[in-house]
């Protein structure tokens, strides 16, 4: 039984005082809610306020990226090390670290490495490009991406992925269930070859791009699909809990 997941990616949004005040909007209706994992990952500057506020709560905290390196003269980054101090899920391979910050298959990579390597369960966002859709490439990205992000990598630490078709992420154009629902699971059968059956059937799959509460129904209720990575809809207390609310109903009836 796989446990489903809401992980709300707040981006590039919120100062602390912001992150403080939506925290202390959805705190509470979210540890009401049962069987689903319910992560949030604010950005770096608030993780450390944000852990104090949702200590003792089921609410978990995840980091939006990482660097590969334990520490150094790497003026600027966030090292896996100072995030397993803080958090226990980190965001890796987002496709707009992809897009703006050139972010690709062999530092995604390394980051999975490092990231794994402290401790730290990577949701790892795999996901095709609008025309590689239209060309019908997407099996043939997604199955790259998997193999070049988990290249060499044998302990898995509870990964996380999350199906995010970059045409549909903060566009307001979600993919369809069914589509989604069929490229997860490709994405379970390319795990089941990586690494054995057992393992793939017990791994989180999301589904990642435009997800509101007016269409989270038609993806949770995907048997392959386990919840979803939502952005924009993250940042409004009231349509986070509905996403969440609604997914937990939807994954207890089955
Ligand atoms: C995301 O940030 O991963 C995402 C899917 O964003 P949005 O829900 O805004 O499309």
């Amino acid at each position: 039984m796989r446990v489903p997941m809401i992980a709300g990616n707040w981006k590039m949004n919120t100062t602390v005082s912001e992150a403080i005040e939506l925290v202390n909007e959805m705190r509470r209706g979210l540890d009401q809610i049962g069987n689903v994992d319910k992560v949030i990952c604010p950005p770096f500057i608030s993780l450390a306020a944000v852990r104090e506020l949702i200590k003792g709560s089921s609410i978990k905290l995840g980091a939006q990226n990482v660097y590969f390196a334990e520490k150094g003269a790497f003026t600027g980054e966030i090292s896996p090390l100072m995030l397993a101090d803080l958090c226990e899920f980190v965001i890796i391979g987002h496709s707009e670290r992809r897009q703006y910050f050139n972010e690709r298959g062999e530092i995604v990579n390394k980051k999975m490495v490092a990231a794994l390597k402290v401790g730290l369960k990577p949701i790892l966002c795999i996901g095709e490009r609008l025309e590689e859709n239209e060309a019908g490439k997407t099996e043939e990205v997604v199955t790259e991406q998997l193999r070049s992000s988990l290249a060499g990598i044998d302990y898995l630490n509870g990964l996380v992925i999350a199906y995010e078709p970059v045409w549909a992420i903060g566009t307001g154009k979600a993919a369809t269930g069914e589509q989604s629902n069929e490229t997860i699971g490709l994405i379970r059968r390319n795990i089941a070859k990586l690494y054995d059956k057992e393992i793939a059937q017990g791994m989180r799959i999301l589904y990642g791009g435009s997800v509101t509460a007016g269409n989270i129904a038609e993806f949770a209720q995907q048997p392959e699909i386990d919840g979803g990575l939502v952005g924009g809809a993250s940042l409004k207390a009231t349509e986070f809990l509905s996403i969440v609310k609604q997914t937990s109903e939807i994954k207890t009836v089955k």
